[in-house]
C-alpha cells in the first residue's frame, strides 16, 4: 500500500510511522481516485489558477494550474486555500439568538431562521420604512453573488442602503480612473508589466500583498527595468529597487507632483501625445510648477534629490509603468493622490501602450468584479449610474419593474455605519465582510452594530463580526459554488465546484433567494443555479460600461479568461485598454488639478508619531480564514509594530518588548519589532487581526470626501513601555492579548534610512 495514496483514506491513520513502512510495490496500492477540478485561488486580486485535489467528495490538496497570468505559480496562501473546505470551525448550521441581545446564539432549522429574519424585517420596514434594513456586501464573492447582492437590496427589500467594504479597499483609485479616462478597470494584461522599462511602484507591497505578481516585476527587470518604490517602509519590494524614497504617510502626493514638475524641467513631456489624446494638461503643467522639489522634501521628508533622480529614471524610461495600491489609496485625499499619478503617466504618453501607464493592484480577490455589479451604493449593474433615468430603465427592464422602483443611492459602507449608530439603520444583512476587524475605529462600529434591533451575518467561519449577530447563517466557501471573478488585469475567471457545502450550509445565492421569497418578491429571484444568475447579469451589463454580455463559461475555458467589454458573443474582449481612445465621449482623458492636503489626523505632542497599518503575506484582509490555517497563523499568529531603532532606543524599547500603542482613539498591546526598514517618525502595524489585537482601534475614521474611503494609512499615535501610565482617555479597557504561541518575525536585515548607491553606482 502506497504511504502517500491510503493517507487521505477514509479511516486511514494519519499518525504514519514512515520508518516502518519499508519498500511497497506501487502496482499493489488500493489508490483511491482523485480528480482535479480547474479553479482559481479564493484570496487576492491576482486569482491565480490552480487545480484542487478532489478524492472521495473531500477536497484533499491543490496542484498548481497554469494560467498567463500566474504561469503555475502559487503564493504560501494559495497552497492552503483550500484547508478551508473541512475546517473544523466551519459554521454547520443556523444560529438564532432566541434570548435576544445577550443571550446565546443557540442552533436554529432554516425554516426558524428565515422566518426569524424576514417577520422582523417586514415589522421594521412597515414602521420605519424601507430604508430601514441596509445591505453590506463583500468582493470576495463571484460575480454572480455581487450582483445579487445589489438586485437583492433594492428589488427584494426595496432599500436604498446597500454598500460593500470593496469602498474600503481601492475605491478612490476606481473613482479616480472613472474620472480620469471614463472607465475603471486594469489596463493591461499582467504579462505586459514585463515589458516596463521603468516601474514606479507607489503604496504597494507586491512581494507581500500580490506575490505572484511580484513575478512579473522580476520578469521586467530581468530585462533591464529600473524599479523605483515610494513607500513608508522598505518593504521586501523596496528592497530590491534601484531607489526607495521613504515618503511619510499621507504625503505621496507632494512627492508626484514634484515629480510631474521635474518631468517638465527636464523635457519628458509628450506634447504631442497631450495634444492629441487628453484634456486639461495646460493647467496641470501651471499647477504643479509649485511643487518644487525641495518643498516636496519638506512635506514629504524625501530627500530633494531622490526625487529629482526618480523623475529622471522614471522620464528616461520608454516605456515606465505605475503601479499602486493601498498606501496610496487609503487616504482623506485618495483620489487626488491616483490622479496626480495618472497626470504623469498621461504627460509621458504612456497609456495604450504595452507595458506603458499605470495600473492599481487590487486587493481583493473579485476586488475588480466587485465594484461592477450594482452592489455599489450609487451604482447599478455594468457600471450603470443610478442617478440616471435611462440607464436606470435599463436595468429595471432586466429585473422586471418600473424603473421608479428602484432607489436612489444609499449611504456609503462607512456612512451606514453612523446611520446604525444613530437608529436610522435598524437593521443589517452582512455577507463576505467582517467590519469589526475592517472599519476603522472599531469602537463606533461595535457601538453601531450592537444598536441594531437586528444583525444577521452569512459567513462560514464565526467571524468578530458573527459573535454580535442575532441571526447567522452558515454559507458555503468559494469552491462549494461556481461562477466567475474578475481579477486585477480585468480578466474574467471561472470559478468551478469542488465540493458541496457541509452540514446544512447552503450558498450564499440560495440564502439570497429564499429570504427574497419570504419577503414576497420570489418573483424576481427564480435562480436554479448560478449559471442563471451568471445569464442575467451579462444581460443587465449589456450596453454598460462594464459589458459583459459577450462572456460566456465556455468562451472563459477555451479562452483562459476573458477580458471586459466585451459586447458581443463573436467580439475578441478587450485586454489592453485605451489603445485608440479614453471611455470618455470625446475619446480623450481628462487630467486634474490636484493639491497636496496633509492627513486629517497629524501628529502632535500627545501623540508624536504618524501610524500606518498594512498587509502581511500570511494573511488575508480580516484575517477570518487564513487565521484558522494552521501554516499561517505558525507564520505570524499576532500583530507586532514596527519601529525604527532611532526611536526606540530615545523611548527605551527593546526589539520583541511588549508595548501599548495608543491613538486619539483606542491603545492595544503587542510587541515592538525593532527594525531600521521604516521611517523614524512612523510605525507599522499588521491589521489582520481581531478583539484587542485589531489595528482598526487606533486608526482614524476620516475618509475621501468623494468616495468616503477610509484613511487607514495616517493617523497620530504614540507608542509606550507598558510600565508607562495608562493610557489617555479615548483609550480602551486594557486587556492584554496573550498569544498561544510565540510569534516567529522576520526582521529585514537591510541598512538605515540613509543615502546610498544606486545599482549603477551613482549616489544620490
Ligand atoms: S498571489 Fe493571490 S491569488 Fe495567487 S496564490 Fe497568492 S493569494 Fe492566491
Amino acid at each position: 500500500m502506497s504511504i502517500n495514496n491510503d493517507f487521505f483514506r477514509k479511516g486511514a491513520d494519519s499518525t504514519y510511522d514512515l520508518q516502518s513502512v519499508g519498500p511497497v510495490p506501487w502496482e499493489t496500492n488500493d489508490r483511491i481516485a482523485e480528480r482535479l477540478v480547474p479553479t482559481h485561488c479564493c484570496f487576492c486580486g491576482v486569482q491565480c489558477g490552480m487545480n484542487l485535489r478532489v478524492a472521495d467528495d473531500r477536497v484533499i490538496g491543490v496542484e498548481p494550474r497554469y494560467f498567463p497570468h500566474n504561469q503555475g505559480n502559487l503564493c504560501p496562501k494559495g497552497i492552503v486555500a483550500y484547508q478551508q473546505v473541512g475546517h473544523p470551525d466551519r459554521l454547520l448550521h443556523p444560529l438564532i439568538r432566541r434570548g435576544g441581545k445577550g443571550a446565546p446564539l443557540e442552533q436554529a432549522t432554516w425554516e426558524e431562521a428565515l422566518a426569524f429574519i424576514t417577520q422582523r424585517w417586514q415589522a421594521l420596514q412597515a414602521e420605519h420604512g424601507k430604508d430601514s434594513v441596509a445591505v453590506y456586501g463583500g468582493s470576495s464573492m463571484t460575480n454572480e453573488k455581487c450582483y445579487l447582492v445589489g438586485k437583492f437590496a433594492r428589488v427584494g427589500l426595496g432599500t436604498r442602503h446597500v454598500d460593500y467594504n470593496g469602498r474600503l479597499c481601492m475605491s478612490s483609485a476606481a473613482v479616480a480612473y472613472a474620472k480620469a479616462f471614463g472607465l475603471d478597470r486594469g489596463t493591461m494584461p499582467m504579462p505586459d508589466i514585463a515589458l516596463a522599462k521603468c516601474i514606479l511602484v507607489v503604496g504597494a507591497n507586491i512581494a507581500e500583498c500580490f506575490p505572484i505578481a511580484t513575478n512579473w516585476v522580476w520578469k521586467a527587470r530581468d530585462n533591464g527595468a529600473r524599479l523605483i518604490v515610494l513607500d513608508p517602509r522598505e518593504t521586501a519590494t523596496a528592497r530590491t529597487a534601484d531607489l526607495w524614497l521613504p515618503v511619510r504617510p499621507g504625503t505621496d502626493l507632494a512627492v508626484t507632483n514634484a515629480m510631474l514638475r521635474q518631468l517638465i524641467v527636464d523635457g519628458f513631456v509628450d506634447e504631442a501625445y497631450l495634444a492629441a489624446r487628453a484634456n486639461g494638461w495646460e493647467t496641470v503643467r501651471e499647477s504643479v510648477m509649485a511643487y518644487t522639489p525641495e518643498r516636496a522634501q519638506e512635506i514629504a521628508g524625501v530627500p530633494a534629490q531622490r526625487i529629482v533622480l526618480a523623475a529622471r529614471m522614471y522620464g528616461e524610461a520608454d516605456p515606465s509603468l505605475i503601479l499602486h495600491a493601498r498606501g496610496l489609496e487609503h487616504s482623506s485625499h485618495g483620489v487626488n493622490s491616483v490622479l496626480s499619478l495618472l497626470n504623469m503617466a498621461l504627460a509621458r504618453g504612456m497609456f495604450g501602450r504595452p507595458g506603458g501607464g499605470a495600473m492599481t493592484l487590487t486587493g481583493q480577490g473579485n476586488g475588480q468584479g466587485g465594484r461592477e455589479h450594482g452592489q455599489k451604493a450609487n451604482q447599478l449593474p455594468g457600471y450603470r449610474h443610478i442617478d440616471v433615468e435611462a440607464e436606470r430603465e435599463e436595468v429595471a427592464a432586466i429585473w422586471g419593474i418600473p424603473a421608479a422602483e428602484i432607489p436612489q443611492a444609499g449611504a456609503a459602507a462607512t456612512e451606514m455605519i453612523h446611520l446604525m449608530d444613530s437608529g436610522a439603520i435598524k437593521s443589517c444583512l452582512i455577507l463576505c465582510s467582517n467590519l469589526m476587524v475592517s472599519l476603522p475605529d472599531i469602537h463606533t462600529v461595535e457601538r453601531a452594530l450592537r444598536n441594531l434591533d437586528l444583525l444577521v451575518v452569512i459567513d462560514f467561519f464565526m467571524s468578530e463580526t458573527a459573535e454580535l449577530a442575532d441571526v447567522v447563517l452558515p454559507c458555503s466557501v468559494w469552491c462549494e459554488d461556481e461562477g466567475t471573478t474578475t481579477n486585477l488585469e480585468g480578466r474574467v475567471v471561472k470559478i468551478n465546484r469542488a465540493a458541496d457545502p457541509p452540514g446544512e450550509a447552503r450558498r450564499d445565492w440560495e440564502i439570497l433567494s429564499q429570504l427574497a421569497e419570504r419577503m414576497g418578491r420570489g418573483q424576481y429571484f427564480p435562480y436554479d443555479s448560478a449559471r442563471a444568475i451568471w445569464d442575467e447579469l451579462r444581460l443587465a451589463s449589456k450596453g454598460g460600461v462594464a459589458d459583459y454580455s459577450g462572456i460566456t463559461w465556455e468562451r472563459i475555458d477555451q479562452e483562459q479568461g476573458m477580458f471586459w467589454p466585451c459586447p458581443s458573443e463573436d467580439h475578441p474582449g478587450t485586454p489592453r485598454l485605451f489603445t485608440e481612445r479614453f471611455a470618455h465621449p470625446d475619446g480623450k482623458a481628462r487630467m486634474f488639478v490636484v493639491e497636496y492636503q496633509p492627513p486629517a489626523e497629524e501628529p502632535s505632542a500627545d501623540f508624536p508619531f504618524r501610524l500606518t497599518t498594512g498587509r502581511v503575506v500570511y494573511h488575508y484582509l480580516s484575517g477570518n480564514q487564513t487565521r484558522r490555517l494552521g501554516f499561517l497563523n505558525d507564520k505570524a499568529p499576532e500583530p507586532w509594530v514596527e519601529i525604527h531603532p532611532q526611536a526606540a532606543e530615545r523611548l527605551g524599547i527593546a526589539n520583541h518588548e511588549r508595548v501599548r500603542v495608543v491613538s486619539p482613539r483606542g491603545a492595544m498591546e503587542l510587541k515592538a519589532l525593532v527594525v531600521p526598514t521604516i521611517r523614524p517618525d512612523t510605525l507599522f502595524i499588521p491589521y489582520h487581526y481581531g478583539h484587542r489585537a485589531a489595528a482598526n482601534l487606533l486608526t482614524s475614521p476620516a475618509v475621501d470626501p468623494t468616495v468616503k474611503i477610509p484613511e487607514y494609512k495616517a493617523c497620530a499615535a504614540r507608542i509606550e513601555k507598558l510600565d508607562a501610565p495608562a493610557a489617555a482617555e479615548g483609550g480602551v479597557a486594557r486587556e492584554n492579548f496573550t498569544p498561544s504561541t510565540t510569534p516567529k518575525m522576520f526582521p529585514y536585515a537591510v541598512g538605515e534610512v540613509q543615502d546610498r548607491p544606486s545599482k549603477d553606482g551613482k549616489a544620490f
